[in-house]
C-alpha cells in the first residue's frame, strides 16, 4: 500500500532570543503533536524546521553584544537544539539557514524567479544613520505604525496589527542602535513583483477549504487591499549573498529565504540520507500534503508570500495544503516581553516542571479561535485535575489493582455485561473522535478528549466498585479490570502525540514490546490478551502542591540563575 506523504513544518524560530511558550505552542509544539499523530497513522511523514539566523535583528543584537552574528547564532542554535530535544520535539531535520544546502537553494530559486521576470530593480530612498554610517533596514529602525499607531513598530512589520511595513512608512523613525534620527539616502534594490501573482494567490486561497478562517480571511483581505512589490535585497552584510547580476554587495532579505527553508530543509534531509531526489515527492507529487504550523503573526508569509515564491518559479510546487495558525498565548493579558518580565521562556519552564506537564497544558488550552491567557491557577488546575487526578490516577489505580489482585496478569474476561460493552464502545468512539480532531488540526479538542477517556474509565470503576466486588464475585471484578486495562492501553497510544514521555512509561509498564512511538494508531483498540503480564505500576504525574504566588517566586529564582549562567 502506498503510504500517504505528509510534510509537517513549523515556523522557524528566530535565533536572537530563546522562544517563550507563546512561540512554542502554535509552531514547534503543534507541529510535533501533529507529526507524531501522522506517524502513528502510518503516514510517510517528514517534519522539518530550523533556526532562522540571518536578518537585522540578529545583526542588531550581535552589535549590542559585541560579537559576530555567526558567533551569536552558533551559540543560540546549539542551545535551542538542546531545548527542543528536552521538550520532545521530534524533528526529522531541524536545520539552520547558515547550512550550505539552504544558501545554494535560495540563490538558485531566486534566479529562476528572476529569469521568469518576477524581479525588477528600483532606486529607492532608504533611511540612513549618519552616526552609525549604515542603512537602516527592518529592525535597525523603529517608530510609530502608520496603520494602528503602535509606538514601537519595527521597520519590517508592526507587532501589534501584524501589517508588513517598510522603514520609510514609520512615523518618527529612530536608529535602533544609537537612537538618532536617520536621514534619507538613495540606494538600488531588487524587488519581487508580488502584485503580478495576486490573481493566482487569490484563486489558491479561495480554492483551499482547509485553511482556517483566521488565516484565510486575513490573507484575502491583504489581496483585496492590494499587494505591494517587496524588496528581496538588503544593504546589510549578514545574510546570503544576493544572486542577481549587479547585486554583489547586497544580501538576500531574510523574509525570502526563511520561508524557502521549508524546501531546502527537505532537500537537506534526503541528501543526508543518500536519497537526493526523494524530496521532490513531497514538493511536487500532487497527493502529498504540506502543513504549516505557525502563530497568527506569521500568516501572510505562509498564505501569500510562500505560495507566490513557489508559483513564480514556474515549477509546479505544491502550495500549502493547510496552514494552522494559532492566536496568541498571552501572559497577564499582554504579549510576552523579556524586558518587561512578562512571559515564561521554554528553558525556564523545564526547570519548573517536566515537559509533558507543559505540553499537555499548552495543547489543552491551545489558542485556536481566540487569544488565550496564561495563568498559574489554570496551569495548576490542568495538571492537578486533568493529568494527575483523572488521567494519571485512572491508570495508576487500574494497574496497581491488577498488580496486587491479579498477580500482574490481565484478568480474563468472561461474559462481559452490557455496561462493559458500552464502556468499550464509548472508548472506540472517543478514540475515533480524537483522530477526527487531529485530522482537522483541532489539537485542543483532541487533547481534551484524551483526558475525557480516562474520565469515562474512572466513572466506570466508581460505578462498578470492583474493590468491593472482588470480595463477593471475583469473576465480575476481573471483567471490570479487563475493560479498564483496555482503556489504559488505548490511552498509552493516543496520548503519545501529546505527552510522549508519559505515554512511553505507560507502554513500558504494560510490558508491551518496542516503543509506543513506533506503533500504529489502530494498536490503541487492539485488546490486551488475558493473562498478559504487566510490570509494577508507578505514579505517572505528581500533584503540584504550590499556589500561583509560590510558582511565580520559583520562576523568578530560576530566571535569575539562568541569567547568571548564560
Ligand atoms: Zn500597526
Ligand atoms: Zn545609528
Amino acid at each position: 500500500m502506498k503510504r500517504e506523504k505528509t510534510l509537517v513544518t513549523s515556523a522557524w524560530p528566530y535565533l536572537n532570543v530563546t522562544p517563550h511558550l507563546g512561540n512554542l505552542v502554535g509552531s514547534l509544539l503543534s507541529a510535533d503533536v501533529y507529526a507524531r499523530y501522522c506517524r502513528l497513522k502510518g503516514e510517510d511523514v517528514v517534519m522539518v524546521s530550523g533556526s532562522d539566523e540571518h536578518g537585522t535583528p540578529i545583526e542588531v543584537e550581535a552589535i549590542r553584544l559585541g560579537v559576530s552574528p555567526k558567533e551569536l547564532t552558533d551559540r543560540n542554535h546549539a542551545k535551542i537544539v538542546g531545548l527542543l530535544g528536552k521538550w520532545g520535539i521530534s524533528f526529522d531535520n531541524y536545520t539552520r539557514t547558515e547550512n550550505p544546502v539552504h544558501k545554494e537553494f535560495v540563490r538558485k530559486h531566486l534566479m529562476e524567479i528572476y529569469d521568469n521576470g518576477y524581479i525588477f530593480t528600483k532606486e529607492t530612498e532608504m533611511l540612513f544613520c549618519e552616526k552609525c554610517n549604515r542603512f537602516l533596514p527592518d529592525r535597525f529602525v523603529e517608530g510609530k505604525c502608520p496603520y494602528c499607531g503602535y509606538e514601537r513598530a519595527r521597520g519590517d512589520q508592526c507587532e501589534q496589527c501584524g501589517r508588513l511595513l517598510e522603514p520609510t512608512l514609520l512615523i518618527d523613525p529612530y536608529c535602533a542602535i544609537c537612537r538618532s534620527t536617520p536621514v534619507i539616502r538613495k540606494t538600488k534594490h531588487w524587488y519581487f513583483d508580488l502584485p503580478k501573482l495576486s490573481q493566482e494567490i487569490n484563486s489558491y486561497l479561495k480554492g483551499n477549504d482547509r485553511l482556517p478562517t483566521n488565516a484565510k480571511n486575513f490573507s484575502l483581505k491583504l489581496i483585496k487591499e492590494g499587494l505591494e512589490p517587496r524588496a528581496v535585497t538588503r544593504d546589510v552584510s549578514w545574510g546570503i549573498p544576493a544572486p542577481f547580476p549587479g547585486a554583489e554587495d547586497k544580501t538576500v532579505y531574510v523574509w525570502v529565504e526563511a520561508v524557502l527553508g521549508y524546501v531546502s530543509a527537505t532537500i537537506e534531509y534526503f541528501k543526508n540520507r543518500q536519497d537526493p531526489e526523494k524530496w521532490k515527492e513531497y514538493w511536487f507529487d500532487k497527493d502529498a500534503k504540506t502543513l504549516y504550523f505557525i502563530g497568527k503573526d506569521n500568516i501572510p508569509f505562509h498564505t501569500v508570500i510562500l505560495p507566490a515564491l513557489l508559483l513564480a518559479s514556474g515549477e509546479d510546487y505544491n502550495l500549502p495544503w493547510n496552514v494552522s495558525a494559532t492566536e496568541f498565548l498571552q501572559f497577564k493579558g499582554e504579549k510576552a516581553s523579556k524586558s518587561q518580565k512578562v512571559g515564561i521562556w521554554i528553558d525556564e519552564a523545564l526547570e519548573l516542571f517536566p515537559a509533558d506537564y507543559w505540553r499537555y497544558f499548552l495543547m489543552c488550552t491551545r489558542p485556536e479561535t481566540k487569544d488565550s491567557n496564561f495563568s498559574w491557577d489554570l496551569f495548576i488546575e490542568k495538571v492537578n485535575a486533568d493529568l494527575n487526578d483523572t488521567f494519571g490516577n485512572f491508570i495508576h489505580r487500574t494497574l496497581t489493582f491488577i498488580n496486587t489482585q491479579f498477580n500482574s496478569g490481565i484478568p480474563e474476561a468472561k461474559a462481559l455485561d452490557v455496561d462493559a460493552g458500552q464502556a468499550l464502545e464509548n472508548l472506540k468512539e472517543k478514540v475515533e473522535a480524537v483522530a477526527k480532531d487531529m485530522e482537522d488540526c483541532k489539537l485542543q479538542s483532541a487533547a481534551n478528549t484524551v483526558i475525557s477517556i480516562s474520565r469515562v474509565g474512572n466513572q466506570y470503576l466508581n460505578e462498578k466498585e470492583p474493590w468491593n466486588l472482588i470480595k463477593t464475585d471475583r469473576g465480575k471484578a476481573a471483567n471490570v479490570f479487563y475493560v479498564a486495562a483496555q482503556f489504559v492501553k488505548a490511552l498509552s497510544v493516543i496520548s503519545a502525540p501529546f505527552i510522549p514521555f508519559a505515554a512511553e512509561e505507560i507502554w513500558k509498564t504494560l510490558n508491551l514490546p518496542g516503543s509506543v512511538h513506533d506503533q500504529k494508531w489502530d494498536e490503541a483498540l487492539k485488546p490486551l490478551p488475558a493473562n498478559y503480564k504487566i510490570t509494577k505500576a508507578k505514579p505517572i504525574f505528581k500533584k503540584i502542591d504550590a499556589d500561583a504566588e509560590e510558582l511565580e517566586d520559583r520562576l523568578e529564582t530560576i530566571r535569575e540563575s539562568l541569567t547568571k549562567t548564560a
